[in-house]
């Protein structure tokens, strides 16, 4: 049987994997399929699929866009992506701006608080355009200022503490317009762990396409409740480890692992789109 990992990320966001590196881990794994997805970014999109090409593994470009609906933040996958769509390029560059300024905006907050963290300490080690806040956490590991990742969020980072700074995100129902008109599929990700079910109607109106029913922060239990609701709204069913590498405790690549028949599903669904998008242009 074949099965595909379809949540990635490389050190093109808060990994710590090259793409390269990300796809061995994927081989050794005996995975059939990976998807980057990168947080809003796309860059690691072109190496990993050359990497893979070489391996013939299945490749399919992606990126995790940071989304909110009606104060609800909600992450959202978008598969199968030109990563050279000018549009979808633009909005994604003003993102990682977001990112950058929030960045220094959270150093200046640890300043305050006494902790003698540079912000030029954190560029460096994220050296990506899509810098967030592991990279801090990992940066006052670093410089020790703290001894661990998990401290770093619980005592400053996670929402609610003292160095948490709110990101502008992007409506939900926009980045889903955004996948789409860059190719895409867009699909909720971890619904169980952002508590998002109660916008799920809201999305699939708006033309959500899929919802990652397997993620490593997901139970048996809450795998089978977000198939039912799969099944309900006639959605698409993926699935991923959210691999950061190095960034969290160990590296999860190949820990969930997708059955490639919801592969196969996904590439009809994008493939009917554009014989649609085709007719529509005839
Ligand atoms: P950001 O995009 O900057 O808000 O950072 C989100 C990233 O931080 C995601 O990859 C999360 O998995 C990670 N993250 C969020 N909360 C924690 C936590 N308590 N411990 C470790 N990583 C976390
Ligand atoms: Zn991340
Ligand atoms: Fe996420
Ligand atoms: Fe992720």
């Amino acid at each position: 049987m074949k099965f595909a990992d379809l949540h990635l990320h490389t050190f093109f966001s808060d990994g710590t994997f090259t793409p390269e590196e990300l796809v061995l881990r994927a081989q050794k794994a005996g995975l059939a399929c990976i998807a980057l997805t990168d947080h809003d970014s796309v860059e690691g999109c072109e190496r990993a699929a050359a990497a893979c090409t070489n391996v013939q593994m299945d490749f399919i470009a992606g990126a995790e866009l940071t989304a909110e609906h009606e104060d609800t933040e909600v992450h959202i996958l978008g598969y199968f992506l030109d990563t050279k769509n000018p549009v979808l390029l633009k909005r994604i560059a003003e993102f990682q701006s977001v990112r950058h300024n929030r960045i220094t905006e959270m150093v200046a907050a640890l300043n305050k608080l006494g902790i003698p963290l540079k912000a030029e300490a954190v560029f460096a080690l994220a050296n990506c355009k899509s810098p967030g806040r592991p990279h801090v956490a990992r940066a006052l590991v670093k410089e020790k200022l703290i001894d661990n990742l998990d401290e770093a969020f619980e005592r400053y980072l996670k929402k609610g503490r003292p160095a948490w700074v709110p990101k502008t995100k992007m409506s939900a129902l926009e980045s889903v317009e955004l996948i789409h008109q860059a190719g895409g599929l867009a699909v909720m990700a971890h619904p169980g762990l952002n508590r998002t079910d109660d916008i799920i109607p809201a999305l699939v109106k708006a033309g959500l396409d899929g919802i990652e029913c397997f993620h490593t922060k997901h139970s048996t239990v809450m795998a089978e409740r977000y198939l039912e609701i799969a099944e309900k709204y006639n959605l698409l069913v993926t699935g991923g480890s959210d691999c950061h590498g190095f960034s969290k405790k160990q590296p999860l690549i190949g820990t969930v692992r997708l059955p490639y028949d919801h592969v196969e599903k996904l590439k009809a669904k994008v493939a009917e789109r554009k014989s649609e998008t085709t007719d529509k242009h005839r």
